[in-house]
């Protein structure tokens, strides 16, 4: 009698490796593949990475290119950082997931050192960036409702026009832009919503149902957009004084990516009671987020209220615990904005037609284009075959964010490919 097998799919039908030729294929053909089996859900370069290494990544053809990306801030600490694959190594050989229905040996320190970096008394883990963002609205929610005494199902969130917080159901409910929203319906209620960096909107916006004003330090995915001096330290007082959480989604500005370990302490007098944190937490090896917050509004939660499997895990926890040390150790942050000054300096130098605006905090830098350029995307294109790789984020900015290891050197390198290409091309 034959073994019986629990694949439904047959031996003879599943693809093997040798039948892929994986070792013979090349750019086009794992184009093909893609487009053919994947969700067009992306309107990616058109460069297939094979392996990385700090600011390097090499395709399959072997060209080698400068990503100047960093997986929208999630390698900031360089790719493949050899401490943190050591240390993903060493919990993988060890044990990688308990779940919470268990105690691990890894969760209770990572909270220690989060909490110990970011100043604030809790945390509470997830995985994906808009996993922590629902979080940190279901924390709001909750302390409105037990602690503000806001009658129930009538809590308010204000966010800011142009936000970017992920695209779970809930949360592409607050995004303004229509993209991301049609034909997602229906969407969650109790949102409200204040121009981005005024904050006279925001005083006017707050009522007694008001529990939190949700809002990125930066807006990276808006188009790198800084807002007035003073508006984070003003949202603080403002928030104080009408007893609503502050919280701030710095996913993809914090842990050093725009010269300070979080975006909001450009600021004196900003301070978070919700920091929600992703992206460069893991240094990219794995999916790892978390909110960080006050105790009084973490505290609300008991068991059975929140949960995630994976959420927490040793894996997550050693990889994450590596990855901060990382960025202190290499005193990333410092780094950040040192050769974000120099980048910017040199880039504001540039002579260009298309050229509208240089702005940006450490790595975090926008090149906004005239609209008459033709769209940001062109010039990604053009500067690909140069071998730096960047992404537009919406039509007309080209947003620059290296991993904070990049050295003076390799900033020359992709700014003569800049320079060349802002100049060069009609
Ligand atoms: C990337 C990002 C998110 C979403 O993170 P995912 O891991 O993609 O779910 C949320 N907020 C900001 C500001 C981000 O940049």
């Amino acid at each position: 009698m034959k073994p019986q097998t629990f694949n439904t799919v047959s031996q003879t039908t599943f693809p093997s490796a040798e039948h892929m030729m994986e070792k013979f294929m090349k750019t086009q053909e794992y184009i093909a593949l893609e487009e053919k089996h994947g969700a067009h859900n992306y309107h990616p370069l058109d460069i297939v990475i094979q392996r990385a290494e700090g600011v390097w990544v090499y395709d399959v053809e072997g060209n080698r290119y400068l990503d100047f990306l960093s997986a929208y801030s999630a390698v900031s600490q360089g790719h493949c950082h050899p401490r943190i694959y050591q240390a993903l190594v060493e919990q993988a050989k060890k044990c990688t997931l308990t779940s919470r229905a268990f105690r691990n040996d890894q969760l209770a320190l990572f909270y220690k050192e989060l909490t110990t970096l970011c100043e604030l008394d809790m945390a509470l883990p997830m995985n994906s960036g808009a996993e922590a963002v629902e979080t940190a609205i279901k924390t709001a929610r909750k302390w409105g409702y037990e602690r503000k005494m806001v009658p129930d199902n009538q809590a308010e969130i204000i966010v800011c026009e142009g936000n970017f917080h992920g695209r779970t159901t809930t949360v592409i409910s607050f995004s303004t832009d229509p993209e991301y929203k049609k034909h997602f319906g229906p969407l969650t209620p109790g949102f409200v919503f204040v121009k981005y960096g005024d904050v006279a909107a925001l005083e006017k916006a707050i009522t007694p149902n008001t529990v939190a004003f949700l809002v990125e330090p930066i807006q990276a995915e808006g188009g790198v957009l800084i807002p007035p001096a003073g508006y984070l330290a003003k949202a603080t007082e403002i928030c104080r004084k009408n007893n609503v959480l502050l919280m701030f989604d710095e996913i993809q500005t914090g842990l050093g990516r725009t010269g300070k370990m979080f975006a909001y302490q450009h600021e004196t007098g900003a301070k978070p009671d919700i920091l929600i944190l992703g992206k460069a937490l893991s240094g990219g090896f794995y999916p790892v987020s978390a909110i960080v917050a006050r105790r009084e509004a973490l505290e609300v939660f008991q068991p059975g209220h929140h949960g995630s499997t994976f959420g927490g895990n040793p894996l997550a926890c050693a990889i994450a615990r590596e990855a901060l040390r990382v960025i202190i150790d290499e005193n990333l942050v410092q780094r950040s904005a040192e050769m974000g000054n120099y980048f910017q300096e040199k880039l504001r130098r540039i002579k260009s037609k298309h050229i509208k605006d240089v702005r940006g905090r450490g790595l975090l830098i926008g090149l906004e284009l005239w609209p008459q350029a033709g769209g940001a995307r062109r010039f990604c294109e053009a500067l690909k075959e140069e071998k730096l790789l960047c992404k537009e984020t919406h039509d007309h900015v080209i947003r620059f964010a290296p991993p904070l290891v990049i050295t003076r050197e390799e900033l020359d390198w992709a700014f003569e490919r800049v320079k060349k290409i802002m100049e060069s091309m009609s």
